[in-house]
C-alpha cells in the first residue's frame, strides 16, 4: 500500500495539529450550545473521530452517507442519500463534517436537505478544500488545508475503497489509476 504513494502532502503530525486547531475554534464558537455533529461517510470517519475528541462542548453525533464518486476520481454530479441520519435536525445547531470539498455538489445537496428539515443553523467543517474545482458557490465555515487540484488519499479518503487507513495524506503514483 505504501508503495502506491508518490508523495506525502500532510503528515500525521501536521493533520493532528490542524484538527486540534479546528476543534478549538468550534469549541469557542459553540460555547453554551449542544450541536449535532454529522459525519459524512465514509471519507470523514477518521477526521470525525479525531475532531470529536478536540471539541470541548457537549455534542451529539450522527452519520450520513451519500453517493458521490463510485470508483472514479471525478464527481458524477448526481447525489443521493445512501444512509440517512437517525436524529431529527429540527431546531438543532448542526455541524457537517466533510473530508474534502471539491465541486461542492455533495455538500450543497446535504446543506439543502438539512435546511429543508428545519435545522436551526448549519455550518461546515472540511479538512481539505479544493476551491479551484468548485462548480457551486459554497465554502466551509472551518477549513483545514486548502489544496490544489490533485486527487489525494489517506486519513479516511479512498481510491476505489483503498488507502482510507493511511494515517497521513498523499498523492498516488499515476500508474495506480491507469492499471
Ligand atoms: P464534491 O461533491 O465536492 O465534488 O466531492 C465530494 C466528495 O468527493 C468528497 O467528500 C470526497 O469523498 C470525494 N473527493 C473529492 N475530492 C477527492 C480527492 O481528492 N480524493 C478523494 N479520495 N476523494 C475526493
Ligand atoms: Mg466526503
Ligand atoms: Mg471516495
Amino acid at each position: 500500500m505504501l508503495n502506491d504513494i508518490q508523495e506525502t502532502l500532510y503528515t500525521e503530525e501536521q493533520i493532528q495539529a490542524k484538527v486540534r486547531e479546528l476543534g478549538a475554534a468550534i469549541s469557542r464558537d459553540y460555547e453554551g450550545r449542544n450541536p449535532l455533529v454529522i459525519c459524512v461517510l465514509k471519507g470523514a470517519f477518521i477526521f470525525m473521530a479525531d475532531l470529536a475528541k478536540n471539541i470541548t462542548v457537549p455534542i451529539a453525533l450522527d452519520f450520513m452517507a451519500v453517493s458521490s464518486y463510485g470508483n472514479s476520481t471525478r464527481s458524477s454530479g448526481e447525489v443521493r442519500i445512501v444512509k440517512d441520519l437517525d436524529t431529527s435536525v429540527e431546531g438543532r445547531d448542526v455541524i457537517i463534517v466533510e473530508d474534502i470539498i471539491d465541486s461542492g455538489l455533495t455538500l450543497s445537496y446535504i446543506i439543502d436537505v438539512l435546511e429543508r428539515r428545519n435545522a436551526l443553523s448549519v455550518h461546515v467543517v472540511a479538512l481539505f478544500d479544493k476551491p479551484g474545482r468548485r462548480t457551486v458557490d459554497l465554502n466551509a465555515d472551518y477549513t483545514g488545508f486548502v489544496i490544489p487540484d490533485a486527487f489525494v488519499v489517506g486519513y479516511g479518503l479512498d481510491y476505489a475503497e483503498k488507502y482510507r487507513n493511511l494515517p497521513f495524506v498523499g498523492v498516488l503514483k499515476p500508474e495506480i489509476y491507469s492499471s
